[in-house]
């Protein structure tokens, strides 16, 4: 259910393959290894995804959203393992990873252009996506359980 450039970029990140400015200072291109979003640890996959108080805040946010804890570590495992129906978990996935995407489009335009849009309005987009996308894939057919959750979270 994710959009392929999220899965994309997921895969850059679960790879440790985007370009960061811990490296950036390693071969001097950057003249300091600050994350872009908090400028208070160095900017490294697991702070950028996992610790920094901007891509904690999307989490939270579209987890409220989706009633459904999804800032946790190793999120995509930990909601591989949860007992949810598989439609939860596919929407809970693709919106991590609609997270993280964003993440790296505010980290870049931080980097660019100095300004970060608000986590708020960040998760905005996000439930805006993900609700695009559950409308082009969403099953024919959907359970009753599933249906009380989709109702309560506003995706049908
Ligand atoms: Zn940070």
């Amino acid at each position: 259910m994710a959009l392929p450039k999220h899965s994309f970029t997921a895969w850059l990140i679960l790879n440790n393959a985007l370009m960061l400015k811990d490296q950036l200072a390693h071969i001097q291109i950057s003249q300091d290894d600050l994350c872009c979003l908090c400028q208070l640890a160095t900017e490294i996959h697991k702070h950028l995804i996992e610790e920094c108080h901007f891509s904690k805040s999307l989490l939270q946010g579209t987890g409220l959203w989706l009633e459904s804890d999804i800032d946790q570590k190793n999120a995509l495992i930990a909601i591989a393992r949860k007992r949810w129906s598989a439609i939860r978990k596919k929407l809970c996935i693709a919106a991590v990873l609609a997270c993280w995407y964003m993440v790296w489009m505010q980290r870049n335009g931080a980097r660019i252009h100095g300004s970060v849009t608000r986590p708020e309005l960040v998760v905005q987009q996000i439930r805006s996506m993900i609700v695009s996308r559950f409308h082009e894939c969403k099953p024919r057919v959907v359970c009753p359980k599933d249906r009380i959750w989709l109702c309560k979270v506003h995706l049908i």
